[in-house]
This record gives structure tokens, C-alpha cells and sequence, in this order.
């Protein structure tokens, strides 16, 4: 889950929760996410300043909290991209195309990864094919 901060066309900022990222554009696309205030769906992100520790002491316990969120993710993301790499077919920079294909049924359907420019990426997103992405990992050794 996560959470944006969005401002509707009136200028009411307020707080949503979406899946992800791809989640939120979907919704608001299909004006499914209305301003609480005045019930406007015209709504985009707000511009959110990082959230900013009142004290030295909270400073440090944010500090930590953060770098053992940030720990667990990259552990479930390794796990992921392993299961990934296991199950699905590796297809390299074909990925838009060969997702395209599967999607308007003219490949077999099956599981694919491989590389996507953030266009290809945007593309397939306003074509309403599903895909997700991983973050590459820094200590991953074996490319
Ligand atoms: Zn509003």
C-alpha cells in the first residue's frame, strides 16, 4: 500500500491510500477518487515535502526505523526477483513488445521479465497491461 497526498482542482489537499503507483493512475483515470471536500475527481498529487523528526532523539529512531524498512524490502524484493528469474520466461528488452503481444492475445500467456524503458514502461501502463517493476539491487552479483 501506499499513500499519496492529493490536491483536487479547489486546491483541498488530503490523504489516499492506493496498491501502488499504477493503482493511482488507474483510479483517478477512471475518476474513482474523489476530493472528500467537494467531491471533485479532479485530483493529482500533491507535492509532499519529506516528512521532517521534531528532534534529535526521534531523528535517529526515524533514522533507524527507515533503514530497517528500507532492509526488509530489499530482502523481500531479492526474494521476489529470485522467484521471478525462476518462474517466468526471461525475454531481455523485448519485455513492451512480447507483454503487448501475450496481453492482446497474440503470444502464448505465460510469465515474462526483462527490461522495459520508462516509455515502454509509461506505454503499456495507458494501454492497461499489468506489469510491475523491480528495483535493480546493488548487491546482486551474478549479471
Ligand atoms: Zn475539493
Amino acid at each position: 500500500m501506499i499513500r499519496y497526498r492529493l490536491i483536487c482542482s479547489q486546491d483541498h489537499e488530503f490523504d489516499a491510500w492506493f496498491r501502488d503507483g499504477a493503482g493511482y493512475e488507474r483510479q483517478v483515470k477512471r475518476q474513482q477518487v474523489t476530493c472528500p471536500h467537494c467531491g471533485d475527481v479532479d485530483v493529482t498529487k500533491a507535492i509532499m515535502a519529506p516528512g521532517i523528526a521534531k528532534s534529535p532523539d526521534t531523528d535517529k529512531f526515524a533514522e533507524a526505523k527507515a533503514h530497517e524498512v528500507a532492509r526488509r524490502i530489499l530482502t523481500a524484493v531479492g526474494k521476489l526477483r529470485d522467484n521471478v528469474e525462476q518462474e517466468c520466461e526471461y525475454v531481455g528488452d523485448q519485455f513492451a513488445d512480447e507483454a503487448r503481444a501475450i496481453h492482446y492475445g497474440d503470444a502464448d500467456e505465460r510469465g515474462i521479465y526483462g527490461e522495459a524503458s520508462d516509455d515502454d514502461a509509461a506505454e503499456l501502463e495507458e494501454e492497461g497491461i499489468e506489469f510491475f517493476r523491480l528495483p535493480n539491487l546493488p548487491q546482486r552479483r551474478d549479471n
